[in-house]
């Protein structure tokens, strides 16, 4: 997931919600940092055709493969959750953040709130993300693995097992979040998959 991808490879993760939102205000800087994550080795990949000659078309933020035959334009939310957005990066990028970080699972109307959207939008984001949480690979990690688990979606912040959630009310449109943290050591750093 980008995200995690991000934290491998960024320094300055945002502590605070106000501080994601200033470092996620540009809009150039957030395409970069997502390119950084989806394509590290700096190999821009078509998601329709896996070519490797592919363009940018700066002015729109778009990128164009030049391999005859598929010639298609596409942009960085291509094959990934944020696919048929047209919410930009910098509204995308603090979601993920705050939903990230919400230790205790967030509502759509928290994030609502914080992020100055409608609660629609709100809930689109968060549905989405919770999806692409789904798509856990743990494949690559090894060493001290810790787990945890939290809920996304819902309303009842104080149950801590997969389990509760199923059962009794409240428990619609709830998920359950299972978090991987590769406890690092002098060569290498903390690392955490959701
Ligand atoms: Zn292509």
């Amino acid at each position: 997931m980008w995200y995690n991808r991000c934290m491998e490879n960024e320094i300055n993760i945002p502590k605070t919600l106000q501080q994601a939102i200033l470092q996620y205000a540009d809009e150039d800087k957030c395409l970069e940092l997502l390119m950084m994550a989806r394509w590290p080795d700096g190999v821009i990949k078509c998601p329709y055709c896996e070519g490797e000659a592919v363009g940018f078309v700066r002015s729109r933020r778009l990128f164009q493969c030049k391999r005859i035959g598929c010639r298609k334009q596409f942009s960085i939310k291509v094959g990934t959750y944020m696919e048929d957005s047209p919410l930009k990066l910098s509204t995308w990028l603090p979601a993920m953040w705050l939903i990230t970080n919400a230790k205790n699972g967030i509502s759509s109307y928290e994030i609502s709130r914080s992020l100055d959207v409608t609660q629609k939008t709100a809930w689109f984001m968060l549905h989405r993300i919770r999806l692409s949480f789904g798509n856990i690979d743990t494949s690559d990690m090894s060493g001290t693995v810790e787990c945890d688990e939290t809920y996304i979606g819902g309303l009842e912040k104080n149950k801590h097992e997969c389990k509760k959630a199923k059962n009794g009310r409240g428990s619609v449109g709830k998920e359950c979040v299972m978090a991987l943290l590769e406890r690092g050591d002098s060569n290498k750093k903390s690392r955490a998959v959701c």
